[in-house]
């Protein structure tokens, strides 16, 4: 499936539509170049889980963490992470292996390519692709 958004407030509604889909424990992959819109997704998606801003890009933290204040069904935690610095080692410091996958717990993962050893394949990807100054191309299901 494959979408062409016109802006970054139409990429943030996809990003609220897939989060009404999720139930926990999946981990999302998402590609692309730099300024392509993966955190603009990720930023509709957290909005859509109705956590609180604001939603700073993980860049510079590599790994940012929500918790859900309304604990609803068995959700608690949102991972945002960046791994455009960081390798699988780094990922497994973290933590990625208590928290990714678990039923209570949602994972979003920028430049998830470079990471690619620890993704389990049942992962969704989620391929982001510049076409021009406002859109993108958004590509479900293709790494
Ligand atoms: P990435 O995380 O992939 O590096 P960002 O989401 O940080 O990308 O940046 C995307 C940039 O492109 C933002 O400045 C955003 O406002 C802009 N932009 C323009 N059109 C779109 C669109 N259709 N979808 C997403 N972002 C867009
Ligand atoms: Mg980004």
């Amino acid at each position: 499936m494959q979408f062409i958004t016109a802006s970054s407030t139409q990429t943030k509604k996809l990003g609220g539509i897939l989060a009404e889909e999720l139930q926990g424990g999946e981990i999302i992959c998402l590609t692309g170049d730099l300024g392509a819109g993966k955190t603009t997704f990720t930023q509709g998606l957290l909005k859509g889980l109705k956590i609180k801003g604001p939603y700073t890009s993980p860049t510079f933290n590599i790994m940012k963490v929500y918790n859900l204040k309304v604990r609803s069904q068995k959700l608690e935690a949102i991972y945002h992470i960046d791994a455009y610095r960081i390798k699988s080692k780094d990922l497994l410091n973290l933590g990625w292996k208590d928290f990714a996958g678990k039923t209570n717990s949602i994972v979003v993962i920028e430049w998830a390519e470079r990471v690619k050893k620890l993704i389990p394949t049942n992962a969704i990807w989620i391929k982001f692709e510049w076409i021009n100054d406002k859109e993108r191309k958004i590509i479900l299901g293709k790494k």
